[in-house]
């Protein structure tokens, strides 16, 4: 009985090793694979660490639990987009007699319907999903994703019978409260981070230099945040301000707000912009939320990070009353539209 635990590791944190550990013990498996993606199909592009460099991440910070769990570079050998389905297929031909257990939480759970060649997935391995903090398990049948109901045989609140044979099998894990979003923001902000990941982990991302956003890519950010504004206002973005944060207390040196007239007008801005700097300064954000439902948009280039909105939703957070005190950026938009 193996397990099967992949993801971008970016980085490794104790909430993988946490699952990785606990669903090996209460099930019994001999061993763990655990497999970093190339390019995980679900995340946009972000700067950041290589391929590479994750791997050796990860093969570092596994290194003291090499009796339970192997690092497997097939994905990234592989290149390209990572199908969990193709690297099941390849290890099926690697473990022909073994059952295998994909072991996933719960966030990527709510979303495996719309994984490529799900049905083909289920055909190969039983799924393991864990709880995430915040995130609970499923009570009953209803909480499943739609897709997956329709599958389902029986359920006893912990396991549940597919008509293939297979299982999908929940198990709750003790919380610990991580995640990468939240690990990678702390290095960048030189905040402490340590305990969130192994010492070697920590080690290795010191050594390297992970995570630092390197402002000399962009020069001028006042001119950067005037490149994106007007990038947003090409996509007819409404209500595009700037603002000019050095003198306040906050997360970044500039912001922009802009807003959508509709969730997908607000992905489309965001696209816009994510492209246009990938093209003049070749550079990806150092991190992207919210993108997949166009509601709240936050782009972080380190020293700018932009909120793009659904109108609707800017109304009732809003945002720029934070920014009240602070000096709005002159010459924002291109002239045709200065008013
Ligand atoms: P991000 O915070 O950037 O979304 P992530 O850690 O969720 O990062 P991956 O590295 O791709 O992203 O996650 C690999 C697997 O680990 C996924 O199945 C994910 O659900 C699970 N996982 C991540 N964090 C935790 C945690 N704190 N507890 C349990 N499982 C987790």
């Amino acid at each position: 009985m193996i397990g099967i635990f992949g993801g971008s590791f970016d980085p490794l944190h104790r909430g993988h090793i946490n699952s990785m550990v606990t669903v090996a013990n209460k099930l019994g498996l001999s061993q763990v694979v655990c497999i970093p993606a190339h390019q995980s199909p679900h995340r946009p592009m972000t700067e950041g660490p290589s391929a590479e460099q994750r791997l050796a991440m990860v093969q570092t910070g596994l290194k003291p639990l090499s009796h339970l769990i192997t690092v497997d570079d097939r994905e990234i050998r592989r290149g390209g987009l990572s199908y969990t389905v193709e690297t099941l297929k390849s290890l099926r031909e690697d473990y022909p007699e073994e059952e295998l257990f994909l072991i996933m939480g719960m966030d990527q759970f709510l979303n495996f319907p719309q994984w490529k060649d799900f049905g083909q997935i289920l055909e190969l391995t039983h799924l393991v999903v864990t709880s995430r903090p915040d995130i609970e398990l499923p009570l009953s049948l209803e909480d499943f994703p739609k897709a997956l109901q329709a599958l389902v045989e029986a359920f006893d609140g912990e396991e549940a019978l597919l008509q293939n044979g297979h299982k999908i099998l929940l198990v709750q894990l003790k919380d610990v409260l991580v995640s990468a979003t939240e690990i990678r923001r702390r290095y960048r902000q030189n905040q402490p981070a340590a305990k969130l990941v192994t010492p070697e982990v920590d080690a290795f991302i010191r050594e390297q230099g992970l995570y630092q956003a390197d402002p000399s890519r962009v020069g001028d950010f006042e001119v950067f945040t005037k490149f994106c504004a007007q990038a947003l206002e090409r996509k007819n973005g409404i209500n595009i301000l700037g603002f000019d944060l050095r003198e306040l207390q906050g997360p970044s040196e500039f912001t922009l707000v802009c807003s959508g007239t509709s969730t997908r007008h607000a992905i489309s801005l965001s696209e816009e912009a994510v492209k246009s700097v990938k093209e003049e300064y070749g550079l990806w954000p150092l991190n992207i939320e919210g993108q997949r439902e166009g509601r709240w948009v936050v782009i972080d280039y380190g020293s700018l990070i932009i909120h793009i909105f659904y109108d609707f939703v800017r109304l009732e957070y809003r945002l720029e009353e934070l920014w009240r005190e602070a000096p709005p950026i002159k010459d924002l938009l291109s002239s045709e539209r200065r008013d």
